[in-house]
C-alpha cells in the first residue's frame, strides 16, 4: 500500500492522462496520483492511478479538497478552455499553499498565408460568419447559443457524444467524434458535407489539428476563438517538463 504523499491531477485531456501514466511509473511507489475528471463524458479512456469524478463544489471545495486529502501539490492539465476550472485551482491551491503547475499546450504556429480570423469570443465568431461562408463546421463543444441568430446557414456540429439536450440551432446535423483526427478523415468531412467556414478554439495540440491543415489545404477560412486568460504562476508545456517539476516535489 502507497502510504507517501497525494498528488492530484486536474485532467480531462490527453496530455492529463499521459501525465498519470508516467507519474504513476515515476512516483508510484512513494505517491498516490489522482487523477480527477468533471464527468462531463460517459465511459472516459483509462487512466493510471487513482480516478475522482465529479466538480469540488467552486475553490472552497477544492481547497477542502485539497486540506482533507492531504494533497502535495497539484498540476492543472485541463483543457486551455476550461477557465473556470483553472482559477478555482489557482486560488485554492494559494489558499492553502499547495504548489501548482499549470501544463498548457502550446498554441498552434499557423503557415503564413491561409485564411485565418482570430476572434474574442462566441459571439464575435458568429457576428463574423456571414462574411465567410453558409455551410459552417462547429469543432466548440456544445455551447452554441451564440449561432442561434446567425441568418441563412446550415451547421456541421461535431460533439464527443451526441447532446442529451437539443441543440439552439436552426439548421443542423450533429456529428459524433472523439479525438485524435486524421488528416485524410478531415478532409473527407469538410467535402462530404460542402463545408466552406471551420470554426476552432485555439487549442493548440497534435490530436485536433488535422482540421485546420484540412480546411488550410482546401481554401477554406478558419475562424479561431482566442484562448481565455490564464492565472499566473509556474506553466510548462509539455508532460516531460511536469515530471521534471514533480521531481523534488514527491
Ligand atoms: P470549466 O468550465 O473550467 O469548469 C466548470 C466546472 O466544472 C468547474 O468549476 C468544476 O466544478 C468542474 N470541473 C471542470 N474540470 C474539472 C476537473 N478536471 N475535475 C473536477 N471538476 C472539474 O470546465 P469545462 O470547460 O466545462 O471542461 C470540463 C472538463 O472537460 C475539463 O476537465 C477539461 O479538461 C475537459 N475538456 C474541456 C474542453 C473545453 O473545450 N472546454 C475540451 C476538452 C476537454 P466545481 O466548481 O464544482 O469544482
Amino acid at each position: 500500500m502507497v502510504t507517501g504523499k497525494t498528488f492530484l491531477i486536474l485532467g480531462g485531456t490527453g496530455e492529463a492522462r499521459e501525465l498519470a501514466r508516467r507519474a504513476h511509473q515515476a512516483f508510484g511507489d512513494r505517491a498516490r496520483v489522482v487523477s480527477s475528471l468533471a464527468g462531463r463524458t460517459s465511459g472516459p479512456a483509462a487512466i493510471a492511478g487513482t480516478v475522482r469524478t465529479g466538480g469540488f463544489g467552486g475553490s472552497e471545495g477544492l481547497a477542502a479538497y485539497l486540506r482533507d486529502e492531504g494533497v502535495a501539490c497539484v498540476v492543472d492539465a485541463t483543457h486551455p478552455f476550461a477557465a473556470e476550472i483553472t482559477a478555482h485551482a489557482h486560488a485554492a491551491c494559494l489558499r492553502e499553499e499547495v504548489p501548482r503547475l499549470l501544463l498548457e499546450r502550446p498554441t498552434w504556429q499557423l503557415p503564413a498565408g491561409g485564411r485565418w480570423v482570430e476572434v474574442k469570443d462566441m459571439e464575435e465568431a458568429a457576428e463574423t460568419l456571414p462574411q465567410l461562408g453558409r455551410r459552417v463546421f462547429l469543432t466548440i463543444g456544445r455551447r452554441l447559443e451564440a449561432f442561434a441568430a446567425v441568418p441563412d446557414t446550415w451547421f456541421l456540429v461535431r460533439l464527443i457524444e451526441e447532446p442529451a439536450e437539443p441543440l439552439p440551432l436552426a439548421d443542423h446535423r450533429v456529428i459524433v467524434g472523439r479525438p485524435p483526427f486524421d488528416l485524410a478523415a478531415e478532409k473527407a468531412i469538410l467535402e462530404e458535407h460542402r463545408i466552406d467556414c471551420l470554426v476552432a478554439k485555439m487549442s493548440g495540440g497534435e490530436a485536433t489539428r488535422a482540421k485546420i491543415v484540412a480546411a488550410h489545404e482546401a481554401g477554406i477560412p478558419t475562424v479561431f476563438i482566442s484562448r481565455p486568460f490564464m492565472p499566473p504562476g509556474d506553466a510548462v508545456a509539455t508532460v516531460d517538463e511536469a515530471i521534471r517539476w514533480l521531481e523534488p516535489r514527491l
